[in-house]
């Protein structure tokens, strides 16, 4: 009764650390939908929503090297301010992007400013911590063939274009 590679599946969850603390949710927008079999979940998330029927609920515990990693202190940086454009907004929490010698998009946490030394973080903001996502199954169908295309599902809870 497993769900099959490309169907679209969606889902409402509430995302909780293993203190109780709340992280995030679908409660006040659409189910969260992805194409199954395509990575576009925490493998041990959908392995678990897998198994699950329509309409059925389900506490999925999953550890934090199982899901967005471990807390890496080396990943922590100082940084002089004259490295943000002038009219950024340096302030604690804020999320910047960084383009890496590579090119590639580093995604970084503004942790504090002092002075004129500003601590970035490029943890994922959920690393380091043990997830329980509260899961309801609410749908799986077909993917319309302009969604397989693309890789991703068109509509509410997923892209608009
Ligand atoms: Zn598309």
């Amino acid at each position: 009764m497993a769900i099959e590679n490309n169907k679209v599946v969606a889902f409402n969850y509430t995302l909780k650390d293993d203190e109780g603390n709340f992280l995030d949710s679908t409660e006040n927008g659409a189910p969260f939908s992805y194409i199954s079999g395509n990575n576009q979940i925490l493998p041990k998330l959908e392995e678990q929503v897998n198994k699950m029927v329509i309409g059925s609920k389900k506490t999925v515990k999953i550890e934090a090297a199982n899901g967005y990693g471990e807390y890496d202190e080396k990943s922590v940086q100082q940084v002089d301010k004259t490295n943000f454009p002038q009219d950024a907004n340096l302030e604690a929490g804020m999320r910047y992007i960084a383009n890496s010698p590579e090119g590639k998009q580093m995604p970084f946490t503004i942790n504090k400013v002092e002075g004129s030394q500003v601590t970035i973080d490029f943890n994922h903001p959920l690393a380091g911590k043990n997830l329980e996502f509260d899961v309801e199954l609410v749908d799986v169908r077909e993917p319309s063939p302009e969604e397989l295309e693309h890789g991703h599902v068109h509509g509410a809870g997923g892209h608009h274009h």
